[in-house]
């Protein structure tokens, strides 16, 4: 068996690192980067995505674990303690696979070229100065709204708990195969009106934001960002998947409500 490695720089991951190195030598596990029948990444959710976009050309037929060096993480769910479990596990047992659905992201840029993208947690398209993001949004070619405002997010499920939750985005069930749209700060008065509530779209639909200022609008996609004008991006799901190789039973309720709510005061 071969895995590969991809971590952050925190002292406890660095020293997280060297230990799984020794237990995965003592289980002959080699560590190979080109070939690997699995990803680990250690770190954070933000270290599992940076992991996802780093091998991104395996997503399809490698899958991926997280072991997590600060608190439970949604992609993340062995512990820095659970080592020796995690290697012995890895070595003799098959997983289940758990999917992660991707976001596809396709820009249209203003010199002509069009890129695809993909999204695990989410993309967004926002203003990149003090203006107002002005954009045409459609629904299969079918126009919804003008938006005005700070941005638009679109995040799939299991990016539903990370930047849409904080500007009032819903929590969705990763089982449902469907990603959404979120508002970051629209403007409405008598003038200008659009949905203000998110909208969570069929997998199968595809959303256009046409930008009115190509010159003054940043797009994001998980961590990185995009600052060449943009004429057009398009959003919906992606055929692949990110798989999660799951070694105990996992319950993303109970993470969710570990997470933002905690223990119930007495
Ligand atoms: P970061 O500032 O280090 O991460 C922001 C926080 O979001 C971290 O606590 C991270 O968890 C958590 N997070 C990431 N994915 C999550 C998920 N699917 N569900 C719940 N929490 C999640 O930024 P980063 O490392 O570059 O990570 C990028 C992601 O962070 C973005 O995709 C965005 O969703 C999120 N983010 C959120 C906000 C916000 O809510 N206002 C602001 C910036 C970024 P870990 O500590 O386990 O890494």
């Amino acid at each position: 068996m071969k895995v590969a490695i991809y971590n952050n720089n925190e002292p406890r991951t660095l020293q997280a690192r060297e230990h799984l190195i020794q237990l995965l030598k003592e289980h002959h596990i080699q560590v190979d980067d080109t070939r690997p029948d699995l990803i680990i990444s250690i770190g954070g959710d933000g270290t599992l995505i940076g992991t996802f976009h780093h091998y991104e050309s395996f997503v399809n037929q490698v899958p991926f674990v997280g072991i997590h060096t600060g608190h439970l993480g949604f992609y993340t769910d062995w512990h820095v303690d659970q080592l020796d479990d995690f290697v012995s596990l890895i070595a003799n047992k098959q997983p289940e696979l758990f999917n992660c659905p991707l976001l596809k992201v396709v820009i249209h840029y203003l010199d002509g070229r069009t890129q695809s993208y993909h999204a695990l947690n989410e993309a967004t398209v926002r203003k990149s100065n003090g203006h107002t993001q002005v954009s045409d949004v459609c629904i299969n070619q079918q126009f919804l709204e003008e938006f005005r405002g700070d941005g638009l997010c679109f995040s799939t499920p299991t990016g539903s708990t990370a930047y849409n939750k904080s500007i009032g985005g819903a929590i969705v069930g990763p089982e449902i195969k469907a990603f959404q749209m979120a508002e970051i700060a629209s403007l409405n008065n008598v003038v200008y009106r659009t949905l203000t509530s998110p909208i969570v779209v069929p997998a199968f639909r595809t959303v256009s934001v046409q930008l009115h200022n190509p010159h003054h609008t940043l797009v994001t996609i998980d961590q990185d960002v995009i600052t060449e004008p943009i004429k057009e991006i398009d959003f919906t799901m992606d055929n692949q998947t990110l798989k999660l190789a799951c070694y105990h039973e996992e319950n993303f309720w109970q993470r969710v409500q570990t997470a933002f709510i905690g223990t119930k005061p007495q």
